[in-house]
């Protein structure tokens, strides 16, 4: 297998190459235009033409043998397909009413609509590629076709976008399609600053694309200034830009809102379905905010993330989930001890929360398929919704846990992992029940310790004192508050009444801790740049330090029950001091000394390459369900039999 860095660099390559391929050569197409049939001229151009067309020939040539790679071969795009292994999601949808299960049927069907909207908004020459792709049976086409599905398009996402077909831009254009693609941010700024208060609103807006005017046709001869920066750009709303696509969606979520006999579903969807027409998100929004049924749907505009230019455009993006019940369950008996957590947390009292204010809604679901901006890549473990700050003001934010996906990434990412780095006894100890409750715990405990603080006289909080350092600290705060809380309410569990949602015997707690450093080395794996890595640096050599965590010859780890507690509860106390303290020169000196990959660890890293980056999820209970016209082009090889059953997105 080709390892991550190498492949980077021969990826760096294909940008140099797309010239030698014949659908990609727009600078000779635009020499032609120009140099071909001037009359009297006609032959002096001709030659110059010849001669540049051999020229670049020359050139194209001269790359070729510079570079000496062309786009990635079959069994290069294999290779490269192979970091996901692909998975299947199955779900139970037994125990749904009848109408929601008619419901399910058209909301599988809206979420492959909502493939087509974001590939649109993706590249514009996205779609067309996608088609091509599709009618070409070769082998190779056949890989092309594979990986191009992962991605969603023709930019390997984990490979910093790099292309990997021929013929398309060398990187994926920075403003996807919400932009004229020859638009400079400088054009965009110049052009916003002369327009009225309203329509920079709007230019600047979730929901609006910008596009360029056709061209009035000049009268011939027509020597008069060129047109202004004003008369050549326009705001296009969604409702009109993918008004065909959004007709039919509304459509589906109509019949889908009828067939539903939940409330809350149903205005959440006839209330979005409107949105697709109206342009107008807001109310939905709200409604999505309230929603809270065995379906669990988020489905519609929401992140930023693909407009690199400026953050301001939405991708579409569907979940159709089921709400798990019993981990909803474990949620809400968490939820009602967090204030007795906040008030034994391991700190100076003087620096605990006296009252918590209501913990935002959590939802743990089971997808049953997910698309568009939801569907390339690294796959979306959990989010946070909606990004309308009106929204938020007034209702908070929702964070949606996809169990299901992360118990997929559990059995092909970690266990691998566990497999590699943990000591053979350790192994026995590693389960998905002990990685989720965790995740859980660590959602929770973002919510407590110190959010406002005094320094010195300044009312402040943590994120404004850390700056930069915040998100690193706040990470390995979350996940050292996470083992000390389970930890307390293993220890407090007949007290607290959760016999029946948290396993607290000494295997229960050996399992959570020994699982956790399994958890360390993928989130170590993001690397030191992503604030869950550095964090969990920090976590991991000071654990290592204190003996809580136990190096072996053979490159293995292991813990140690009789150190890692204490160990834990030391870490934290510290890590909650920082934030209580603001202290930023503090935070600076933990990461500086523990945010690092000390060489114990590096080798360890390194065995771990072979490993799966991510999953590839096969949706075989919505094929199920309601089977597509065209199959999704998965891998050909049957998906492994693992058992089945990722600001505001973690992976
Ligand atoms: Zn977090």
């Amino acid at each position: 297998m080709l390892k991550a860095t190498g492949l980077c660099e021969f990826l760096g390559f294909i940008s140099l190459n797309c010239t030698s391929e014949p659908d990609a050569q727009p600078e000779r197409a635009v020499i032609m235009m120009v140099f071909w049939g001037r009359g009297a001229q006609r032959l002096f151009w001709m030659r110059t033409y010849i001669f540049l067309i051999v020229f670049l020939g020359m050139l194209a040539m001269a790359s070729n043998v510079v570079v000496g790679q062309t786009a990635p071969n079959q069994a290069q795009l294999e290779q490269m397909a192979s970091r996901f292994a692909p998975t299947p999601l199955r779900v139970d949808t037994s125990a749904l009413s009848p109408g929601d299960r008619q419901a399910l049927v058209k909301l599988i069907e809206a979420a492959r609509i909502v493939n087509d909207i974001f590939m649109e908004q993706y590249w514009s020459g996205d779609l067309a590629l996608y088609q091509r792709l599709q009618s070409d049976h070769t082998p190779l086409g056949r890989a092309r076709l594979h990986y191009f599905w992962i991605n969603k398009g023709p930019w390997s996402d984990i490979d910093e976008y790099k292309a990997f077909l021929p013929g398309v831009p060398p990187r994926k254009l920075p403003g996807s399609n919400f932009y004229p693609e020859e638009m400079t941010k400088e054009d965009f700024e110049h052009w916003v600053s002369a327009l009225t208060p309203e329509e920079q609103e709007q230019a600047k807006g979730f929901f609006t694309v910008i596009r360029r005017k056709a061209a009035q046709p000049k009268a011939k001869g027509f020597l008069g200034p060129p047109d202004k920066l004003q008369d050549i750009f326009i705001i296009v709303p969604y409702s009109e830009e993918y008004k065909e696509d959004l007709t039919r969606l509304a459509g589906l979520l109509k019949d889908a809102a009828n067939e539903t006999d939940n409330p809350s579903l149903k205005k959440f969807l006839s209330t979005r379905a409107d949105a697709f027409l109206s342009n107008d998100y807001y109310e939905s929004d709200m409604a999505w905010m309230d929603l809270d049924a065995p379906l669990d749907i988020t489905l519609g505009p929401y992140e930023t993330y693909n407009d690199e230019i400026f953050g301001y455009k939405a991708a579409f993006e569907a979940y159709i989930s089921l709400r798990d019940d019993q981990e909803s369950a474990k949620l809400s008996a968490f939820a009602k001890h967090l204030q007795e957590i906040e008030d034994n947390l391991p700190i100076d009292p003087q620096y605990r929360n006296p009252k918590l204010g209501a913990a935002a809604p959590i939802r743990v679901v089971d997808q049953i398929i997910s698309a568009g901006d939801g569907a390339h890549g690294v796959q979306t473990a959990a989010y946070n919704l909606p990004s309308d700050e009106r929204v938020v003001q007034q209702k908070g934010s929702k964070r949606v846990m996809l169990k299901n996906v992360q118990e997929a990434k559990f059995h092909s990412v970690l266990l691998p992992i566990a497999r590699k780095t943990l000591s053979k006894s350790a192994m026995l100890d590693v389960n998905f029940e002990s990685f989720f409750t965790h995740i859980l715990a660590h959602e929770l405990m973002h919510g407590l310790g110190p959010h406002q603080i005094k320094v010195g006289d300044r009312d402040t909080n943590p994120r404004k004192e850390l700056k930069e350092l915040y998100s690193a600290i706040e990470e390995a705060k979350a996940d050292v508050t996470g083992l000390f809380a389970l930890q307390y309410m293993m220890d407090h569990s007949k007290q607290m009444g959760l016999g029946n949602v948290l396993p607290s015997d000494e295997a229960a707690q050996r399992q959570l801790y020994v699982t956790f450093l399994a958890s360390a080395f993928r989130s170590l794996r993001f690397g030191l740049n992503d604030a869950h890595g550095k964090g969990m640096a920090v976590q991991f050599n000071y654990l290592m330090d204190k003996g809580g965590f136990v190096p072996h010859g053979d490159g293995t780890f292991s813990v140690d029950m009789t150190k890692i507690k204490d160990a834990v509860r030391d870490l934290d106390h510290d890590l909650l001091t920082l934030e209580a303290e603001g202290n930023y020169a503090g935070a600076k000196k933990m990461l500086d000394e523990l945010g690092v990959v000390r060489p114990i660890l590096k080798r360890a890293l390194d065995r771990l390459q072979d490993i799966p980056t991510d999953i590839e999820p096969v949706f075989v209970t919505a094929d199920q369900l309601a089977p597509a016209a065209t199959p999704a082009p998965t891998t050909r090889t049957s998906a492994k039999t693992t058992r089945s059953r990722r600001r505001s997105r973690s992976h």
